[in-house]
């Protein structure tokens, strides 16, 4: 029997990345992600997932978003009894956020149970996704790990959040598969750039900005320019931000405009107990840091942790903020406003025309963020309409994505077409212009998997 993988989730959706590799009948489980967005996709995590937990032999996760990890208290509450192997940054993070989610999940359960409202119960608790974290064992970059009957694989570095990893999956006949995960970018802060791969006979590839080039202006220049009149007029910036990877960025920016005396020293809040834990995980991870971040911390400087910059740690110092003059900046989740400790600052400050509101990301169609940032002239905030008068700004080109030209770029490094390539973790569109791209500028062969297909390798 050929090896076969099976493309269980992010198939032409971004969300729910699950890929179940057969080596030999040892079934290898490549992330095991939860599916978010729309109701018809959610329903994927709880019924006809085309998965058997009871079968999987083993898990590898490429990265600790939570569409590539989210989904693993649910198979480990299934009977999957592991192993799970990621990288100690990857399971650093997990043990933040996997908890994270089954509380938040408890506390939707019980707010739908009291509105009266019909519900499945929780995907998972807190309790659950601890018993899942037991199974994680650590694998450095670059180190060999037995997958048993002849298969083995190692992780590559990334580039695109901390701990991220390309996992390159060797089948006993010496033919190899690498899972790209999400491909990050050359040239960004604090990380190491993507592994440059030179061969593979066959090529799982993220595609979610294939038909797109990000913005190139230097986010830098937005955030002087902003905190520079936020001086002025002695507002506060409100930074909606992600907790894994956008808001260290935003800190490492914050420190080098300091380093060069282009912005004034304002103090900047960290609001977000689950940023607050991610960026010590960020200052330790030295393992992913590039050169820079690595000759920064040996000279002593931690540019996460700026002189102006508190982490705001307990509930009464969020309080606090609230009655604080400008100027300042609060950095606090989430990011398209879709709950956390961040909707209390907006519903403070938001009808205040010295507030600037700075998105740092995407905002999906349909959420908060996304309605505030195309010009809502009110917000409802707990119940409450509040009136938009602060200034709305975005800080573009901060995505941990590659675009279709990084894309293509990397794919330029090799050696030989991969004999088959796989476009995963991409919207239908996106997906189809860069598989004609890659067919035409390289000659490759270029497969687009549908939810639940099956291919031999
Ligand atoms: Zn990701």
């Amino acid at each position: 029997m050929p090896p076969s993988i099976t493309f269980l989730g992010a198939a032409q959706t971004v969300t729910g990345s699950r890929h179940l590799l057969d080596i030999e009948g040892r079934k290898v489980l490549v992330d095991c992600g939860l599916f978010q967005g729309p109701r018809e996709l959610r329903e994927r995590n709880r019924h006809d997932t085309g998965l058997e937990a009871r079968e999987v032999d083993s898990v590898v996760l490429t990265h600790a978003h939570m569409d590539h990890i989210g989904y693993l208290p649910v198979l480990v509450k299934q009977g999957f009894k592991g192993p799970v192997y990621a990288s100690p940054a990857t399971i650093a993070l997990a043990r933040i956020s996997l908890p994270d989610s089954g509380r938040i999940q408890e506390e939707d359960y019980r707010y739908d149970l009291k509105k009266g409202r019909e519900t499945e119960g929780p995907l998972y608790t807190e309790a659950e996704a601890y018993a899942a974290l037991k199974l994680l064992r650590p694998v450095h970059y670059f180190q060999d790990v037995e997958l048993g009957n002849g298969a083995q694989f190692r992780f590559l570095p990334a580039g695109h959040i901390l701990g991220s990893a390309f996992a390159e999956i060797y089948f006993a006949s010496g033919e190899r598969i690498l899972m790209s995960g999400d491909l990050g970018r050359p040239n960004r802060p604090i990380l190491k750039d993507p592994t440059p791969v030179d061969y593979a006979e066959y090529l799982v590839l993220e595609s979610t900005y294939g038909d797109r080039l990000h913005d190139k202006s230097d986010p830098a220049d937005t955030l002087a320019e902003v905190l520079e009149s936020t001086v002025r007029n002695r507002g506060c910036v409100i930074v909606p931000s992600f907790a894994i990877g956008r808001t260290q960025e935003l800190l490492w920016y914050i420190h080098q405009l300091h380093e060069e005396r282009r912005i004034p020293r304002v103090p900047i809040y960290v609001d977000s107990p689950m940023a607050t834990s991610v960026t010590d995980v960020y200052s330790k991870g030295t393992e992913d840091h590039d050169a820079e971040m690595r000759e920064s911390l040996r000279q002593g400087t931690n540019p996460l942790e700026e002189g102006t910059v508190r982490l705001v740690r307990d509930r009464a110092m969020s309080k606090a903020l609230n009655d604080m003059r400008g100027p300042m900046m609060v950095i606090s989740g989430s990011g398209m406003l879709t709950g956390g400790r961040v909707l209390h600052h907006l519903r403070n400050r938001i009808s205040d025309p010295t507030t600037t509101v700075l998105f740092t990301g995407y905002q999906a169609e349909g959420s908060p963020g996304r309605r505030l940032k195309d010009g809502a002239e009110t917000m409802r905030f707990f119940g409450e309409e509040v009136e938009v008068r602060a200034e709305i700004r975005s800080l573009e080109g901060l995505s941990a994505h590659a675009d279709q030209g990084e894309i293509l770029s990397w794919l330029r490094g090799f050696r030989e077409a991969p004999r088959q390539t796989f476009l995963v973790h991409g919207e239908p569109g996106p997906q189809e212009v860069l598989s004609s791209l890659i067919k035409q500028e390289l000659g490759w062969e270029v497969a687009i998997p549908s939810w639940k297909e099956q291919r031999d390798l």
